[in-house]
């Protein structure tokens, strides 16, 4: 894990699927950095994945939204697509293996069932929480939330703290109370 800039994760993540695709992707994003202490390549397969079935089951819309903002401590990441959305009786099963949901509109629309499986290990691995609500006339929007990663500096170099890691913040705790010249 090391500190990761989710604003540059989704800029690459949007760049990958801009001109492969008929969908706008529309960004929101904050001003300044929004780190999480992450392993970037895992996020951003998570981002993959939710991108892909906000395009993939949304065949008649022409955008999908992606915002990232700040909560209490948290960052959260909204993919929100105008498509098909997910019927009531579907959610509380969207995140286990092989699910996919059956029916008539989508029955032609390939996949494993494996991708939001695979997006809800990698956010358990972070501490973070996925939750699911339908979109306010159609379609769906998934929100991630993860711990904001502020990151501390001593005399220039960037000190990186696990929430576990008490020894290291004993340290800089000390090192800030006595106000030591580094
Ligand atoms: P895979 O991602 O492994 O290629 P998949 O897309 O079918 O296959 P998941 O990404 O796990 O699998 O999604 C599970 C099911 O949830 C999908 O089959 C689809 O019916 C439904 N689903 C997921 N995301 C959306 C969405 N944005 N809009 C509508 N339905 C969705
Ligand atoms: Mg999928």
């Amino acid at each position: 894990f090391a500190p990761v800039d989710l604003r540059l994760v989704v800029e690459e993540v949007a760049e990958q699927w801009n001109g492969k695709q008929s969908h706008a992707i529309h960004l929101e994003l904050p001003d300044g950095p929004a780190y999480v202490y992450a392993d970037h390549d895992r996020l951003t397969q998570v981002l993959h994945n939710l991108v892909s079935n906000a395009l993939k089951y949304s065949p008649a819309a022409e955008c999908i939204d992606i915002r990232l903002r700040r909560g209490e401590g948290q960052l959260l990441l909204e993919i929100q697509d105008y498509g098909l959305g997910i019927p009531a009786d579907s959610i509380d099963k969207l995140f286990t293996k092989f699910f996919r949901v059956d029916n008539s509109d989508r029955r032609q629309i390939g996949g494993t069932g494996l991708g939001l499986a695979i997006v809800k290990e990698i956010l358990d691995v972070h501490k973070g929480k996925i939750t699911f609500r339908p979109g306010p006339e159609k379609g769906s929007i998934f929100t991630i939330e993860l711990k904001e990663y502020i990151p501390r500096s001593i005399g220039g170099k960037i000190l990186i703290l696990e929430d576990d890691d008490s020894l290291a913040r004993l340290m800089y705790e000390t090192i800030e109370k006595l106000e030591l010249p580094i």
